[in-house]
């Protein structure tokens, strides 16, 4: 059986290395769709889908787990229409694994079996605080699989997420 799973994965942390070891003890392969592919350069989506993809790959490689596809999935803007825009780029999928709920939503109205994912560590492994400890110089390098630190320092993207937050004015 082959799942999916979307998520924007800004940055991909070491939460998501667990979420895709669990759901591979019940699934064949997994279909890891790169969610708001076309965003980049904001405070919530600071890196590029290719970024992103490379953070993924040699993450999931160097922990030897090749059972992967990686899809970048730009969004759509109508949701009735999202579900078979991720069909037409991704190979066939049996079961869904996510947390959004209008993802959720989205793929149980389309007769799809929807799994949540466990939240492992939550108070550390977040996007969302993540980007903010890069923000505020907190240390969050060890919230991330090692090969996502080296790429983010090799783009610059510590500097990227605070040059984005300045003003005109600074
Ligand atoms: P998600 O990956 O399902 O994540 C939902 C929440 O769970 C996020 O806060 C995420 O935090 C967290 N999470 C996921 N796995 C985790 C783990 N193992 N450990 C800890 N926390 C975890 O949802 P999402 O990031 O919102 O991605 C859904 C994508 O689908 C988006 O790109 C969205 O734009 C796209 N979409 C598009 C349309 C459309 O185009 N019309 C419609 C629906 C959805 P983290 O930030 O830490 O990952």
């Amino acid at each position: 059986m082959r799942a999916l799973v979307v998520g924007r994965f800004q940055p991909f942390h070491n939460g998501h290395v667990e979420m895709v070891k669990t759901i591979l003890k019940e699934t064949k392969s997994i279909i890891i769709g790169i969610g708001s592919a076309q965003y980049s350069h904001t405070l919530k989506d600071p890196f590029t889908a290719g970024e992103r993809h490379l953070m993924i790959s040699a993450t999931l490689e160097e922990n030897k787990i090749y059972d992967f596809y990686l899809v970048p999935i730009e969004d759509v803007n109508s949701n009735p229409l999202w579900v078979a825009h991720v069909e037409s780029l991704t190979p066939k999928f049996e079961k869904v694994f996510t947390n959004n709920p209008l993802v959720r939503r989205l793929f149980f109205e389309k007769g799809y079996n929807v799994e949540s994912v466990n939240l492992m560590n939550r108070g550390r492994w977040s996007g969302t605080r993540i980007r903010e400890k890069m923000l505020n110089g907190e240390k969050w390098s060890d919230d991330v699989p090692p090969q996502v630190s080296r790429i983010i320092e090799e783009i610059d993207g510590v500097q990227r997420i605070r040059d984005l937050a300045k003003s005109d004015g600074d």
